[in-house]
């Protein structure tokens, strides 16, 4: 046997969706083993906001292991070496309880019970599954062709351009999440972006791919696994999932946001992209011991 993931939410446009599976047409299980019965099958690109222990899940179904050994447990950051261990998720520093976690190991022998909880709930829905089939995702890391809808009760048939750094549309809207359903490209957007776009090729392009082709014979780097938080300008970075070393040329700082965008060069591509992570998700950093080169020519402005 073998059954789809999907969605389920109980209003058809929006409130909070979960993923599960239908095992019959009327009884289906959930992710995160929320239950009612006014649950049913939603339709993609809706206004839901995905519940945190189903989003929690759905990155231990999609991330392979991280590159190296990862540990069966690790301490909660903040928290001493003996404190409770968590059970990380696959490529993350975060709990399965959705905790942040330390880059150390946890020699702990007791296991949060929420990380056991939210285990034995994914354990049952694979069990019931069968075989449990994911849809295509996005790749988990790049999406800078995605547009965007502005926040508040926007239309959706119009997407927006994101500036990455600055958390806004490049026409200066604030936006709520990813539209890909969106139909139309906003045209200041659009403008506004592609002067951009000539200035990371002409002037930042040469220069960091000039880098990233001295990168391998360097002696001088600092190798370490952290959050992908840590980042700064100036690292590489690997991360599980994707070959390529990443070149970071710019980061944006926003310590309290769930995810970290960046400006990298991506080798293999020969290209500039803007990417977005999970602050949590795990990377091996390649640090030179000076990193305060300045690689991001800032981009002209249309006011
Ligand atoms: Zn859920
Ligand atoms: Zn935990
Ligand atoms: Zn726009």
């Amino acid at each position: 046997m073998s059954l789809p993931l999907i969605r389920l939410a109980i209003g058809r446009t929006n409130g909070t969706a979960h993923y599960g599976v239908l095992l019959t047409a009327t009884e289906f299980v959930t992710a995160c083993a929320s239950h009612s019965p006014d649950l049913a099958p939603i339709a993609e690109h809706t206004a839901h906001t995905l519940c945190q222990s189903c989003a929690r899940a759905w990155l231990i179904l999609t991330t392979p292991q991280h590159p190296g050994e990862e540990p069966e447990a690790r301490p909660a950051i903040g928290t001493g070496a003996s404190a409770t261990g968590h059970r990380p998720i696959p490529g993350h520093l975060m709990g399965y309880c959705g905790k942040p976690l330390d880059p150390r190991t946890s020699p702990a022998r007791r296991v949060c019970a929420n990380c056991t909880a939210q285990g034995a709930a994914l354990a049952r829905l694979q069990r019931l599954a069968g075989e449990l089939r994911l849809p295509d995702g996005d790749p988990s890391h790049v999406d800078d062709r995605v547009l965007w809808a502005p926040s508040g009760r926007g239309n959706l048939v119009t997407g927006h351009r994101r500036d990455a750094l600055l958390d806004r549309s490049w026409c200066g809207q604030r936006l709520s999440g990813p539209n890909p359903g969106a139909s139309n490209e906003c045209a200041p957007c659009r403008q506004i972006w592609q002067e951009a776009e000539v200035t990371r090729q002409t002037y930042t392009l040469p220069q960091i791919r000039e880098r990233a082709h001295r990168w391998p014979q360097r002696r001088d780097l600092d190798m370490f696994d952290d959050r992908a938080g840590a980042l700064r300008p100036g690292d590489a970075y690997t991360l599980s999932g994707c070959e390529e070393t990443h070149h970071v040329v710019a980061a944006a700082d926003r310590s309290r946001s769930s995810h970290t965008d960046l400006v990298v060069y991506l080798p293999a591509a020969d290209r500039i992209a803007d990417v977005r992570v999970r602050g949590e998700c795990l990377v091996t950093i390649q640090r030179p011991p000076c990193t305060q080169t300045v690689l991001l020519h800032p981009a002209p402005r249309v006011s």
